[in-house]
């Protein structure tokens, strides 16, 4: 599959060990893929170790997902230059680069239906976006195990790939045998299929599929009750648990960065020193700077409790009346590399435990 996708053209991009983590980058073969690698992870840990067999993709999810590509943390918008005839100004080209993504999780397959909401689908169409987002094959992978902080199952976006895929995988290992049950999501992903070995799989290989999706959602590490949550939080803004989270939050913006659905982002001018050439950027930003929310005069959110509270509530309130669905995929990214071990899960637990019943 790797090299039918390398043939046709595609920069294929999957999981690979780096750092003491599993992290997206280039796929140069079948050796890339963390062969029997998994994670351990809980609020504020994240640690590799062996398994005790060869599985591909046998790990939760890493510091890394997929916007990194679709939504770069940098992108250049234009360059303008100087010259005898006036000013020139040379908007950015979109890229024309085809990704294939190899291992695509289920609440991944959710967050990035969630940005192509925002950046696709409203007023305001972002033309580098769309390019990358338009081009991309998706290679999704049925979770073969639960992480320490993952609550998909309480979002209810995994962790079984249901859309969004054009191939989708079950790893199977059993009686020695090392298998992937593959389901085809849409044309370009079954006229893939029909080049790749396959066969028909057996009744019993479908059910060992299933088996292993439903003892992923049984082994959740985390849970988070969602259905009044917005409610909860809005009616519930002058809550002390704000001064609490406040007195333990560093303001680091860890948990926007590694988040897969957060897209804020800022423009940055740079010019050269004599004045004949610059452009302009934007790079990811976090609603946890003060610089974010920064108008005439100041900022309008200068405490961490402010800024807590914003990013909380945008995810799992206000974002649903701005786009129709929550921030949050339950992937659990912003637990385990939160320096300081918040959990979110644990904030709205706290708040909904101390209202009156
Ligand atoms: S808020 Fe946290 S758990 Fe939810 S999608 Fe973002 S990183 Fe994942
Ligand atoms: S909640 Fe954690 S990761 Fe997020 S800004 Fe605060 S300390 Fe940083």
């Amino acid at each position: 599959m790797l090299d039918t996708l390398k043939q046709r053209g595609y920069r294929v991009v999957g999981p690979t060990v780096r750092d003491q983590a599993i992290v997206y980058d280039d796929i140069a073969s079948l050796k890339s893929l963390p062969a029997g690698w998994t994670d351990e992870q809980d609020g504020g840990r994240y640690r590799l170790a062996r398994r005790d067999d060869d599985a591909l993709f046998g790990y939760a999810v890493g510091p890394h997902s997929w916007k990194k590509f679709l939504l770069p943390p940098i992108q250049r918008l234009w360059q303008a230059e100087r010259t005898p005839d006036g000013v020139q100004v040379t908007p950015e080209p979109a890229s024309t680069e085809r990704f294939a993504f190899i291992g695509v999780r289920s609440c991944e397959l959710h967050a990035i239906a969630i940005q192509d909401r925002v950046l696709l689908e409203g007023a305001y169409v972002d033309p580098h976006y769309r390019a990358r987002r338009e081009g991309a094959f998706i290679v999704a992978v049925n979770c073969g195990q639960a992480g320490g902080t993952c609550f998909c199952t309480s979002m209810n976006t995994g962790p079984k790939a249901e859309a969004g895929f054009d191939l989708a995988l079950t790893e199977l290992l059993t009686g020695g045998e090392h298998l992937f049950l593959t389901e085809a999501g849409t044309d370009a992903g079954q006229a893939l299929l029909a080049e790749l070995p396959h066969r028909a799989a057996t009744q019993g290989e479908i059910e060992a599929a299933k088996a292993v999706v439903a003892r992923t959602a049984a082994s959740m590490g985390r849970e988070m009750r969602a259905d009044d949550v917005h409610d909860l939080l809005l009616h519930n803004l002058d809550h002390p648990r704000w001064d609490n989270v406040a007195e333990r939050c560093l303001s680091c913006g860890n948990c926007t960065m590694v988040c897969p659905t957060c897209f804020c982002t800022s423009a940055e001018d740079s010019s050269d020193l004599a004045g004949v050439e610059t452009s302009r950027s934007r790079r990811w930003d976090s609603c946890f700077t003060m610089d974010l929310s920064y108008i005439h005069g100041g900022s309008v959110r200068p405490t961490t409790h402010s800024r807590y509270r914003q990013w909380m509530t945008h995810k799992l309130a206000t974002w649903v009346d701005q786009f129709g669905s929550s921030g949050c995929v339950g992937c659990g990214r912003c637990i385990t590399w939160c320096p300081v071990a918040i959990d979110i899960t644990e904030e709205v637990r706290a708040i909904r435990d101390s209202e009156p019943h």
